[in-house]
């Protein structure tokens, strides 16, 4: 076992130096590096008996036949393509880990009663093209023509790049399943995030992705002389934008489970010696749970409103982004804890704050998430690291996992 743990690492290392850039990991969509990454990542697919194909969208697709012919598929994956100068686990984990488990599940002669599929997604990040999941869209067949109208940095379209990569053709594909085919679908990730490690545990089940709303908010008060304006005459567009950044704060922490961030700001017209006339802001509010993310976007447009009245300024809501909650599946995610609890003595539920392929792929089958401790919970960042003794501890939770649906498969349904 420490050994599949051993080449485990070794294969992250290896595909980490898989890059578009010198010096550092970056590799985005259909790039030269992604076509090398897959063509590494093929090559151990094979190793361990599947057997490989690439879909139409560029992802990477192993699949395991199962003991009985016309069985159900388990799918098992996560995306390929990385971040700038990005660490080596987000991503490749859930691929490389399904393969080095089925590796080690060959080797001690083990047939599974169900398939496997052990997806590469080609794109999940949105590095290259403003529009992120294009791969597992395309394994979903969720692809829209709006997904293909997207531009990189140099004026290419998402169609463009893929009409090349068909050689030419370029239709976006159907689902490569029927829903009643599948099983579901596990993901395991780097929680990209402080829990596990607060809790002093290497792995833990994710219960559900938080859903998110994206505004940007536009606060337009009045500029004037910061030496001759007296404060009681004033119309500060940063002061109102500072009492509400303190205020939805505020808001978060009373409601358990809430996030709410303003992570970009800019202040016009942004002298040392002028009153602020105009402050623009981004704002992110996320939760497991639709209603109280709604209760609470409520409660933040009454603090604005109440802010904007009290200090006689106006402002400017425009939503950018809004995606639901997504809930993991309760009978994968069951059979998950039981095998988190019997490899780690027990299991912790946690929200994923982040957005993952198992989003998409939950309009296609159930989904279960298995979360990684890593360092600081740093991620999308060089540094990013998950211990052997924490990858090992996965691997033989996927492992246990793998067993125990195989029993239950087995045993006759009544
Ligand atoms: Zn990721």
């Amino acid at each position: 076992m420490a050994t599949a743990a051993q080449q485990l690492v070794r294969m992250l290392d290896e595909l980490g130096r898989v890059s578009d850039e010198p010096g550092k990991l970056t590799r985005t969509f259909l790039s030269p590096s992604m076509r090398r990454a897959n063509a590494q990542v093929a090559q151990w697919m094979r190793a361990a008996g599947l057997a490989v194909r690439e879909d139409a969208v560029g992802s990477l697709i192993g699949r395991l036949e199962g003991e009985t012919p016309g069985a159900k598929t388990l799918l098992l994956g996560s995306h390929l393509d990385s971040v700038r100068d990005a660490g080596r686990f987000d991503g490749p984990l859930g691929v490389l880990l399904p393969i080095v488990a089925l590796g080690e599940l060959k080797r001690r002669g083990v047939v599974l009663p169900f398939a496997i599929e052990v997806l590469g997604f080609s794109e999940e990040e949105g590095v290259r093209f403003a529009s992120a999941y294009l791969g597992s869209k395309g394994y979903a067949g969720k692809l829209r023509p709006t997904d293909l109208r997207f531009h990189d940095a140099k004026g290419v379209s998402v169609h463009d790049v893929l009409r090349d990569f068909g050689n030419g053709k370029f239709s976006p594909p159907a689902a490569a399943h029927r829903s009643r085919d599948l099983l579901g679908y596990i993901e395991v990730h780097i929680e990209q995030g402080p829990v596990l490690e607060n809790k002093n545990l290497a792995v833990g089940v994710v219960s559900a992705i938080a859903g998110q709303s994206r505004f940007k908010l536009t606060w337009i008060g009045k500029a004037g002389h910061a030496g001759t304006t007296p404060m009681a005459l004033r119309r500060d567009a940063l002061a109102a934008a500072a009492e509400f950044a303190m205020g939805i704060e505020a808001i978060a922490r009373r409601t358990k489970g809430l996030v709410a961030t303003i992570g970009a700001m800019t202040v016009a017209p942004g002298a040392a010696n002028v009153i602020p006339g105009e402050v623009a802001h981004t704002l992110d509010v996320r939760h497991a749970d639709d209603r109280v993310r709604r209760r609470a976007l409520v409660a933040i447009g009454r603090l604005a409103t109440q802010i904007a009245a009290r200090r006689n300024v106006s402002r400017a809501w425009q939503r950018t982004q809004e995606n639901g909650a997504v809930a993991c599946s309760p009978a994968l995610t069951a059979q998950l804890a039981r095998s988190v609890k019997a490899i780690q003595g027990k299991s912790l539920s946690l929200v994923s704050g982040a957005g993952h392929d198992g989003v998409v792929i939950s309009e296609l089958t159930p989904v279960a998430m298995l979360f990684v401790r890593c360092r600081e919970g740093l991620s999308h960042h060089p540094d990013e690291y998950a211990s052997p003794a924490d990858l090992e501890v996965a691997l033989r939770v996927i492992i246990d996992f793998l067993e125990r649906l195989a029993r239950s498969s087995r045993q006759p349904s009544s």
